[in-house]
């Protein structure tokens, strides 16, 4: 299993630094995010390093996901939010800081003012819409 010495989610798996750890098992790892958007954020990450989803797997991806609507569950019957944002940043470009692939479970609260509410609002170009999904359709 690849592990980067430098990372700091790697020394969090590898049990170099500690975690508040929620959950584990043998591809993934979910703790309480140090510095929370709101009550009871935490991330699920994969135990292998892996930077974005560029370069997962689409199967063990897809664990990550399983895991956390499990673990939103029990975060919604246990801290009792009006909603949750769960979101996964990809890369510089879209506001990553920890290059180890990681999933936020957000919870959400009505008024919480948080700054991943909502879309900005664009109005779509159809033609353009169109053929970027030709281009993607290509690629599958
Ligand atoms: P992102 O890379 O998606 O912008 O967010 C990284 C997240 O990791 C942040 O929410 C930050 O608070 C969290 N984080 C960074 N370092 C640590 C750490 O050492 N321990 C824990 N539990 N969370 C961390
Ligand atoms: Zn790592």
């Amino acid at each position: 299993m690849s592990s980067h010495d430098d990372c700091i989610f790697c020394k969090i798996i590898a049990g170099k630094i500690p975690c508040t750890k929620i959950y584990e098992n043998d591809s993934l790892l979910a703790f309480m995010d140090i510095n929370p958007l709101n009550t009871g954020h935490l991330l699920v990450v994969p135990k292998e390093h892996f930077e974005t989803v560029f370069e997962m797997n689409p199967e063990l991806y897809g664990a990550l996901y399983a895991a956390l609507a499990t673990i939103a569950k029990a975060v919604q019957a246990a801290v009792q939010p009006d909603g949750a944002t769960v979101m996964q940043l990809n890369g510089e470009a879209a506001s990553q800081v920890v290059p180890h692939l990681h999933v936020h479970l957000v919870p959400r609260t009505f008024g919480d003012g948080l700054p991943i509410s909502s879309w900005q609002e664009k109005s779509g170009d159809m033609d353009n819409i169109r053929s970027v999904a030709e281009k993607i359709r290509a690629q599958l």
